[in-house]
């Protein structure tokens, strides 16, 4: 239950500043940004999940195939990395 693979890494950002930083989260633990001191808030989970059962992001199961260029494209972005194209 406690190995490495099963830890969820969060995205964190700080509300005010937007700064973000990328860590394992503790439940019931404060995270503060190192330089600003500013509270870190979990805003998304970051791929993979810790369910899954490779902890590589580019593995098939955490890409897609972009409609436009065809190429594969990490799941958790937004847009294709490579032509833009919205998901
Ligand atoms: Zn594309």
């Amino acid at each position: 239950m406690s190995s490495e693979s099963s830890e969820q890494v969060f995205r964190l950002r700080a509300a005010a500043s937007g700064r973000e930083s990328i860590a394992p989260v503790t439940e019931g633990v404060v995270y503060r940004d190192a330089e600003t001191g500013e509270e870190l808030e979990p805003v998304a989970e970051v791929l993979p999940l810790a369910s899954s059962a490779s902890s590589l992001p580019r593995t098939p199961e955490n890409l897609r195939v972009c409609r436009r260029c065809g190429q594969f494209t990490a799941r958790d972005l937004p847009v294709c990395e490579f032509c833009g194209l919205p998901a």
